[in-house]
Protein backbone atom coordinates (compact mmCIF):
# COMPACT_ATOMS: atom_id res chain seq x y z
CA UNK A 1 0.00 0.00 0.00
CA UNK A 2 0.95 3.29 -0.98
CA UNK A 3 1.10 5.14 2.50
CA UNK A 4 -1.15 8.64 2.38
CA UNK A 5 0.60 10.45 5.30
CA UNK A 6 4.53 10.67 5.30
CA UNK A 7 5.87 11.79 8.63
CA UNK A 8 9.23 12.61 9.78
CA UNK A 9 11.15 14.56 12.49
CA UNK A 10 12.07 17.87 12.03
CA UNK A 11 15.38 17.21 14.24
CA UNK A 12 17.74 14.63 15.37
CA UNK A 13 16.67 13.19 19.05
CA UNK A 14 18.51 15.47 21.01
CA UNK A 15 16.61 18.44 19.94
CA UNK A 16 13.67 20.18 20.25
CA UNK A 17 11.20 17.98 18.80
CA UNK A 18 8.67 18.72 15.85
CA UNK A 19 7.64 16.17 13.51
CA UNK A 20 6.10 16.78 10.02
CA UNK A 21 3.54 14.82 8.39
CA UNK A 22 3.16 15.67 4.45
CA UNK A 23 0.13 14.42 2.67
CA UNK A 24 0.81 12.39 -0.65
CA UNK A 25 -0.29 14.38 -3.78
CA UNK A 26 -0.72 17.53 -1.80
CA UNK A 27 0.77 20.17 -0.80
CA UNK A 28 -0.08 19.85 2.12
CA UNK A 29 1.22 19.10 5.90
CA UNK A 30 0.47 18.99 9.68
CA UNK A 31 2.74 19.23 12.25
CA UNK A 32 2.96 17.64 15.77
CA UNK A 33 4.83 19.66 18.22
CA UNK A 34 6.46 22.84 16.88
CA UNK A 35 10.23 23.06 18.13
CA UNK A 36 12.98 24.15 16.07
CA UNK A 37 12.10 24.15 12.52
CA UNK A 38 14.58 25.86 10.65
CA UNK A 39 15.70 22.28 9.14
CA UNK A 40 12.10 22.55 7.09
CA UNK A 41 12.39 24.73 3.55
CA UNK A 42 10.31 27.86 3.68
CA UNK A 43 8.36 25.63 1.41
CA UNK A 44 7.61 22.55 3.28
CA UNK A 45 6.73 25.15 6.27
CA UNK A 46 4.13 27.10 3.89
CA UNK A 47 2.21 23.82 3.42
CA UNK A 48 1.55 23.58 7.46
CA UNK A 49 -2.20 23.93 7.59
CA UNK A 50 -2.55 22.43 11.04
CA UNK A 51 -0.45 22.63 14.17
CA UNK A 52 -0.79 20.13 17.38
CA UNK A 53 1.26 21.56 20.28
CA UNK A 54 1.59 19.24 22.60
CA UNK A 55 2.45 21.51 25.66
CA UNK A 56 4.19 24.97 25.59
CA UNK A 57 7.31 24.01 27.25
CA UNK A 58 9.78 26.11 24.87
CA UNK A 59 11.42 23.60 23.39
CA UNK A 60 7.76 22.06 22.22
CA UNK A 61 6.92 25.54 21.18
CA UNK A 62 9.84 27.75 19.82
CA UNK A 63 9.25 27.29 16.63
CA UNK A 64 6.29 29.93 16.60
CA UNK A 65 7.89 32.68 15.70
CA UNK A 66 9.93 31.14 12.26
CA UNK A 67 6.38 29.58 11.30
CA UNK A 68 4.47 32.99 12.02
CA UNK A 69 7.47 34.84 10.04
CA UNK A 70 7.48 32.77 6.94
CA UNK A 71 3.54 33.23 7.09
CA UNK A 72 3.34 36.66 7.86
CA UNK A 73 2.03 38.65 4.15
CA UNK A 74 0.41 35.52 2.76
CA UNK A 75 -2.97 34.69 2.27
CA UNK A 76 -3.44 31.57 4.59
CA UNK A 77 -5.37 29.82 7.71
CA UNK A 78 -3.64 28.68 9.85
CA UNK A 79 -4.98 25.98 12.91
CA UNK A 80 -3.42 25.62 16.29
CA UNK A 81 -4.13 23.29 19.38
CA UNK A 82 -2.74 23.39 22.57
CA UNK A 83 -3.68 22.54 26.21
CA UNK A 84 -4.92 24.69 28.87
CA UNK A 85 -3.00 27.68 28.97
CA UNK A 86 -2.36 27.81 25.50
CA UNK A 87 -4.35 30.84 24.14
CA UNK A 88 -2.44 32.47 26.62
CA UNK A 89 1.00 31.52 25.61
CA UNK A 90 0.05 32.38 21.84
CA UNK A 91 -1.38 35.87 22.76
CA UNK A 92 1.78 35.98 24.91
CA UNK A 93 4.26 35.72 21.71
CA UNK A 94 1.78 37.63 19.81
CA UNK A 95 2.17 40.55 21.99
CA UNK A 96 6.02 40.34 22.24
CA UNK A 97 5.92 42.34 18.63
CA UNK A 98 4.78 45.60 17.01
CA UNK A 99 1.90 44.97 14.47
CA UNK A 100 0.78 48.42 13.43
CA UNK A 101 1.56 47.80 9.63
CA UNK A 102 0.31 44.22 9.22
CA UNK A 103 -3.30 45.19 9.05
CA UNK A 104 -2.48 46.94 5.70
CA UNK A 105 -1.63 43.87 3.91
CA UNK A 106 -3.16 43.00 0.82
CA UNK A 107 -2.71 39.01 1.80
CA UNK A 108 -4.67 38.04 5.52
CA UNK A 109 -3.11 35.58 7.33
CA UNK A 110 -5.62 34.02 9.95
CA UNK A 111 -4.44 32.04 12.90
CA UNK A 112 -7.28 29.66 14.51
CA UNK A 113 -6.01 29.09 18.13
CA UNK A 114 -8.17 26.03 20.09
CA UNK A 115 -7.14 25.48 23.92
CA UNK A 116 -8.25 21.74 25.00
CA UNK A 117 -9.84 21.29 27.94
CA UNK A 118 -11.00 17.70 29.59
CA UNK A 119 -14.67 18.67 28.61
CA UNK A 120 -14.30 21.48 25.81
CA UNK A 121 -12.22 23.54 23.79
CA UNK A 122 -12.00 27.12 23.39
CA UNK A 123 -11.19 29.11 19.99
CA UNK A 124 -9.93 32.12 19.40
CA UNK A 125 -9.54 33.83 15.98
CA UNK A 126 -6.25 36.26 15.38
CA UNK A 127 -5.64 38.12 12.33
CA UNK A 128 -3.48 39.66 10.64
CA UNK A 129 -6.12 42.06 9.48
CA UNK A 130 -7.16 42.90 13.20
CA UNK A 131 -3.34 43.28 13.84
CA UNK A 132 -3.72 40.01 15.57
CA UNK A 133 -5.81 41.14 18.55
CA UNK A 134 -8.26 38.10 19.97
CA UNK A 135 -11.63 38.12 17.90
CA UNK A 136 -14.79 36.02 17.43
CA UNK A 137 -14.31 33.14 20.92
CA UNK A 138 -15.92 29.96 20.27
CA UNK A 139 -16.78 27.16 23.10
CA UNK A 140 -17.34 23.89 22.14
CA UNK A 141 -17.39 20.39 23.43
CA UNK A 142 -14.64 17.95 23.63
CA UNK A 143 -14.87 14.71 23.25
CA UNK A 144 -11.53 13.52 22.09
CA UNK A 145 -11.21 14.31 18.41
CA UNK A 146 -9.14 17.57 17.40
CA UNK A 147 -10.05 17.69 13.86
CA UNK A 148 -12.24 15.80 11.32
CA UNK A 149 -11.89 15.87 7.76
CA UNK A 150 -12.98 13.53 4.81
CA UNK A 151 -10.31 11.09 4.85
CA UNK A 152 -9.11 11.36 8.48
CA UNK A 153 -9.05 12.36 11.97
CA UNK A 154 -6.95 13.88 14.39
CA UNK A 155 -7.33 13.18 18.10
CA UNK A 156 -5.98 14.28 21.41
CA UNK A 157 -5.75 12.68 24.90
CA UNK A 158 -5.13 14.57 27.89
CA UNK A 159 -2.14 13.22 29.86
CA UNK A 160 -0.11 14.95 32.59
CA UNK A 161 3.71 16.27 32.61
CA UNK A 162 2.75 18.36 35.53
CA UNK A 163 1.10 20.58 33.27
CA UNK A 164 -1.65 19.24 31.34
CA UNK A 165 0.13 18.11 28.03
CA UNK A 166 -1.31 16.48 24.67
CA UNK A 167 -0.73 13.25 23.61
CA UNK A 168 -2.07 13.23 19.31
CA UNK A 169 -2.86 10.25 16.96
CA UNK A 170 -3.89 10.68 13.50
CA UNK A 171 -5.87 7.93 11.89
CA UNK A 172 -6.73 7.89 7.91
CA UNK A 173 -10.03 6.28 7.64
CA UNK A 174 -9.37 3.77 5.60
CA UNK A 175 -6.72 3.67 2.66
CA UNK A 176 -7.72 3.60 -1.09
CA UNK A 177 -5.44 1.77 -3.51
CA UNK A 178 -5.89 1.78 -7.30
CA UNK A 179 -5.25 -1.62 -9.46
CA UNK A 180 -2.55 0.12 -12.06
CA UNK A 181 -3.25 -3.45 -13.85
CA UNK A 182 -6.72 -3.07 -14.44
CA UNK A 183 -6.83 0.68 -15.11
CA UNK A 184 -4.60 -0.01 -17.97
CA UNK A 185 -6.25 -2.74 -19.34
CA UNK A 186 -9.04 -0.48 -19.57
CA UNK A 187 -7.29 1.91 -21.07
CA UNK A 188 -7.68 4.51 -18.51
CA UNK A 189 -4.71 7.00 -18.00
CA UNK A 190 -3.68 8.50 -14.61
CA UNK A 191 -4.64 11.87 -13.54
CA UNK A 192 -6.14 14.50 -11.49
CA UNK A 193 -9.66 12.44 -11.83
CA UNK A 194 -8.21 9.66 -9.31
CA UNK A 195 -7.76 12.05 -6.77
CA UNK A 196 -11.44 13.27 -7.49
CA UNK A 197 -12.57 9.48 -7.15
CA UNK A 198 -10.87 8.31 -4.27
CA UNK A 199 -11.97 11.97 -1.93
CA UNK A 200 -15.65 10.80 -2.94
CA UNK A 201 -15.02 7.02 -2.01
CA UNK A 202 -14.03 9.01 1.72
CA UNK A 203 -16.78 11.15 1.81
CA UNK A 204 -19.08 7.91 0.87
CA UNK A 205 -20.66 9.48 -1.79
CA UNK A 206 -20.63 6.54 -4.29
CA UNK A 207 -23.93 6.92 -5.91
CA UNK A 208 -22.20 10.09 -8.42
CA UNK A 209 -20.57 9.62 -11.28
CA UNK A 210 -17.12 10.40 -12.31
CA UNK A 211 -15.83 11.58 -15.85
CA UNK A 212 -12.47 9.57 -16.93
CA UNK A 213 -10.60 11.66 -19.13
CA UNK A 214 -10.78 10.31 -22.56
CA UNK A 215 -13.96 7.89 -21.84
CA UNK A 216 -17.42 8.93 -23.81
CA UNK A 217 -19.64 8.28 -20.97
CA UNK A 218 -19.02 8.87 -17.26
CA UNK A 219 -18.93 5.89 -14.74
CA UNK A 220 -20.75 5.41 -11.21
CA UNK A 221 -18.30 5.80 -8.73
CA UNK A 222 -19.61 2.36 -7.13
CA UNK A 223 -19.38 0.55 -9.92
CA UNK A 224 -15.94 2.11 -10.68
CA UNK A 225 -14.59 1.46 -7.35
CA UNK A 226 -15.87 -2.32 -7.51
CA UNK A 227 -13.46 -2.37 -10.14
CA UNK A 228 -10.35 -0.47 -9.85
CA UNK A 229 -10.07 0.07 -6.01
CA UNK A 230 -8.91 -1.95 -2.95
CA UNK A 231 -10.26 -0.35 0.11
CA UNK A 232 -7.68 -1.22 3.66
CA UNK A 233 -7.26 -0.14 6.90
CA UNK A 234 -5.98 3.43 7.19
CA UNK A 235 -2.91 4.47 8.29
CA UNK A 236 -2.35 5.35 12.30
CA UNK A 237 0.45 7.38 13.26
CA UNK A 238 0.43 8.49 16.96
CA UNK A 239 3.10 11.22 18.79
CA UNK A 240 3.19 10.89 22.82
CA UNK A 241 5.85 14.26 24.35
CA UNK A 242 6.69 14.57 27.61
CA UNK A 243 4.29 12.69 30.37
CA UNK A 244 4.49 11.18 33.46
CA UNK A 245 4.82 7.52 33.83
CA UNK A 246 1.86 6.77 36.02
CA UNK A 247 -1.54 4.23 35.69
CA UNK A 248 -3.98 7.08 34.51
CA UNK A 249 -0.88 8.53 31.88
CA UNK A 250 -0.31 4.56 30.77
CA UNK A 251 -3.88 4.20 30.16
CA UNK A 252 -4.84 6.75 28.35
CA UNK A 253 -1.47 6.64 25.96
CA UNK A 254 -2.49 2.94 25.37
CA UNK A 255 -5.74 3.91 24.30
CA UNK A 256 -4.97 6.67 22.17
CA UNK A 257 -1.94 4.93 20.16
CA UNK A 258 -3.64 1.60 19.98
CA UNK A 259 -2.61 -0.31 17.14
CA UNK A 260 -0.92 2.36 15.59
CA UNK A 261 1.31 1.86 13.00
CA UNK A 262 4.32 3.61 13.99
CA UNK A 263 4.60 5.78 16.81
CA UNK A 264 6.47 8.82 18.19
CA UNK A 265 7.29 8.49 21.57
CA UNK A 266 9.75 10.17 24.23
CA UNK A 267 12.24 8.24 25.92
CA UNK A 268 14.23 10.72 27.61
CA UNK A 269 16.01 9.04 30.44
CA UNK A 270 17.42 5.82 30.91
CA UNK A 271 16.05 3.33 33.69
CA UNK A 272 18.83 3.37 35.32
CA UNK A 273 17.72 6.99 35.86
CA UNK A 274 14.59 6.68 36.61
CA UNK A 275 14.14 9.36 39.82
CA UNK A 276 15.67 11.94 37.61
CA UNK A 277 12.88 10.82 35.60
CA UNK A 278 9.80 10.80 37.51
CA UNK A 279 11.27 14.33 39.07
CA UNK A 280 10.76 15.73 35.63
CA UNK A 281 7.90 14.31 34.60
CA UNK A 282 9.29 12.02 31.60
CA UNK A 283 8.90 8.56 30.39
CA UNK A 284 11.99 6.11 30.57
CA UNK A 285 13.51 4.03 27.06
CA UNK A 286 12.25 0.95 28.99
CA UNK A 287 8.29 2.84 30.34
CA UNK A 288 8.25 3.56 26.07
CA UNK A 289 9.03 0.35 24.81
CA UNK A 290 6.30 -1.23 27.66
CA UNK A 291 3.47 1.08 26.61
CA UNK A 292 4.32 0.09 22.66
CA UNK A 293 4.05 -3.03 23.28
CA UNK A 294 0.81 -2.51 25.25
CA UNK A 295 -0.92 -0.50 22.81
CA UNK A 296 0.33 -2.90 19.77
CA UNK A 297 1.71 -0.74 17.97
CA UNK A 298 3.51 -1.66 14.83
CA UNK A 299 6.57 0.26 15.06
CA UNK A 300 8.29 2.12 17.79
CA UNK A 301 10.41 5.34 17.19
CA UNK A 302 11.85 6.87 20.49
CA UNK A 303 12.61 10.19 20.26
CA UNK A 304 13.17 13.38 23.05
CA UNK A 305 16.57 12.27 24.70
CA UNK A 306 18.42 13.53 27.54
CA UNK A 307 21.20 15.62 26.57
CA UNK A 308 22.95 13.52 28.89
CA UNK A 309 23.18 11.05 26.91
CA UNK A 310 24.89 12.43 24.23
CA UNK A 311 27.09 10.32 22.16
CA UNK A 312 24.79 7.47 23.60
CA UNK A 313 22.02 7.50 21.76
CA UNK A 314 22.03 3.84 20.89
CA UNK A 315 21.64 2.66 24.43
CA UNK A 316 18.04 4.61 24.79
CA UNK A 317 16.95 2.82 21.41
CA UNK A 318 18.07 -0.56 22.96
CA UNK A 319 16.50 -0.06 26.34
CA UNK A 320 13.15 0.74 24.13
CA UNK A 321 13.54 -2.14 21.98
CA UNK A 322 14.04 -4.42 24.56
CA UNK A 323 10.94 -3.70 26.24
CA UNK A 324 8.76 -3.44 22.75
CA UNK A 325 9.77 -6.64 21.86
CA UNK A 326 9.56 -8.65 25.52
CA UNK A 327 7.54 -6.95 27.47
CA UNK A 328 7.12 -8.06 30.94
ZN1 LIG B 1 7.95 19.33 28.72
ZN1 LIG C 1 10.12 18.37 26.30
Amino acid sequence: MRPLFHPRPVNGPFDDPGLYISFLFDRRALMFDLGDIHALSAREALKISHVFVTHAHMDHFNGFDRLLRLCLGRRKDLYLYGPEGFLKNVEGKLAGYAWNLVNGYENILNLYVAEIHEKHRITRKYSSGRRFAADGEVRSDFHGTLLKETGFSVSAAILDHQIPCLGFSLEEHFHVNIRGEVLDSLGFSTGPWLQEFKQALYAGSTAGEIQVPGQFEPFRIQELAEKIAIISRGQKISYVADAGFHSDNAEKIIALTRDSDVLFIEAAFLEADLPQARRKFHLTAAQAGMLAAQAGVRRLEVFHFSPRYSGNENALRDEARRTFENPA
